[in-house]
């Protein structure tokens, strides 16, 4: 078994690397305060390639494998965690529903404006509905040639600026999650709402926005798959948004253990440094194990996923691990810092708020245990 990355896959982590802690780590404290990444800065990312990281070249993007995607989203999410979600839904759940199960029309139509850096948006969630998929309240009326979309949507990062917005919605109510239907529904649509941003506890420069849709017309060329298709496509969106999510907590989760580390080398407390502390050593020692074992469910996942092989139960794993890691690193990060560790003055204070949503978006830990547990009732419990 070989855990090396590849020459080019170790390349692109370099790569971002570099232009993430020179040109946005000073920057990112300031988007936070400001509620929002700058224009410019997603227009760079673009011009990168960031922005096309599942899209194929003949779409104007650069394909990567899911292992080099999730690089690039950890070590952004080092610096800026509301950037590599921008980053993350829009590559796993914006763009990468459509080259699955786009037509050839939607992908050429969509798919380069995206690499371009036009923003993909995913609306699944609603007031009433998030866990419980089957139970949207969203419904799709076909009217001859269009299909008329009504009902609320809430908590779609991206949601203030993006382009294109994957609108999931129930044709056909009486069959549950067998009756959602998926389509793409364009910003300047008549009757399609922007609703308010939340004030969150972190990702402060990452927009989530409610949506309302009001009797908002969508011609049939833009049905994303079959209808009664949608459920599937969120799902498949999904297993890869998961390992997206499970990168973004490793790259806060690594930051906060880099912060912890060093400042455990510098602080002294009874006249020697924290570091020589055993009990702080414990917290450095347990922190390095979970972000090591996430790292290791992660690109496993990744690896399948990008040899097209299944990978619902593996990406739930690890997503669940991942974010509850992160969540436990951040904590003891400040624990590290002591009484620094609890302002602003500090990033770990950041990189607690930012992760703890992790456990909670593209499926709390609660549905990925019940993704894991069903899967290996059903399938069998050898993973390998
Ligand atoms: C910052 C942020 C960004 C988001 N971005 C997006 C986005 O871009 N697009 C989008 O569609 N959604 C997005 N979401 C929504 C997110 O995916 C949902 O919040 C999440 O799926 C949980 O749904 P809910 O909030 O309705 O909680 P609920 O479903 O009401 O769940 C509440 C609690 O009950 C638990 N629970 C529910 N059902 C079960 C069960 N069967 N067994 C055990 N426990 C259960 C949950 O785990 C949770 O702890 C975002 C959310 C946040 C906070």
């Amino acid at each position: 078994m070989n855990y090396d990355l590849s020459p080019e896959q170790l390349e692109i982590q370099q790569h971002i690397h570099e232009i993430a802690q020179r040109e946005w780590s000073l920057d990112a404290e300031q988007w936070e305060k400001a509620g929002a990444i700058p224009h410019a800065v997603i227009t760079q990312i673009a011009e990168m390639g960031f922005m096309g990281l599942v899209i194929p070249e003949e779409y104007g993007g650069n394909a990567y494998d899911t292992l080099s995607l999730i690089l690039v989203i950890e070590e952004i999410a080092k610096v800026s965690a509301s950037l590599a979600i921008c980053v993350s839904v829009h590559n796993s759940v914006g763009a990468w529903p459509i080259l699955a199960f786009g037509t050839e029309a939607q992908k050429k139509k969509y798919l380069p404006r995206m690499a371009e850096g036009m923003l993909g948006a995913f609306s699944l969630s609603e007031p009433d509905a998030g866990s419980d998929v089957a139970g949207l309240l969203c419904t799709a009326r076909r009217d001859g040639d269009h299909y008329v979309l009504d009902g609320a949507k809430n908590w779609v990062t991206n949601g203030a600026n993006a382009g294109i917005f994957t609108v999931y919605a129930s044709t056909d109510r009486s069959k549950g999650s067998k009756g959602l239907t998926a389509f793409i529904v364009e910003r300047d649509t008549p009757g399609l709402v922007l609703g308010k941003k939340e004030e969150k506890m972190g990702l402060w420069a990452s927009d989530t926005l409610s949506l309302t849709l009001e009797g908002v017309r969508i011609p049939v060329e833009n049905r994303l798959g079959e209808e009664g298709a949608g459920f599937k496509i969120a799902m498949a969106a999904l297993d890869g948004g998961r390992i997206g999510v499970a990168a973004q907590a490793l790259g806060v989760a690594g930051a906060a253990f880099d912060h912890a580390v060093r400042y455990s080398t510098v602080r002294k407390a009874f006249g020697k440094k924290l570091s020589e502390m055993q009990p702080i050593q414990w917290m450095i020692a347990d922190m390095a194990r979970r972000l090591e074992a996430s790292r290791m469910l992660t690109h496993r996942a990744a690896w399948l996923r990008s040899t097209g092989q299944p990978c619902a139960r593996e990406s739930a794993m690890a997503k669940l691990h991942a974010s509850e890691m992160a969540t436990f690193v951040t904590h003891k990060a400040i624990q590290v810092h002591g009484g620094y560790g609890y302002v602003r003055d500090y990033k770990v204070e950041r990189f607690y708020r930012d992760a703890r949503v992790m456990e909670i978006y593209e499926g709390s830990s609660e549905i990925q245990r019940l993704v894991i547990a069903r899967s290996l009732l059903r399938d069998g419990v050898a993973p390998f």
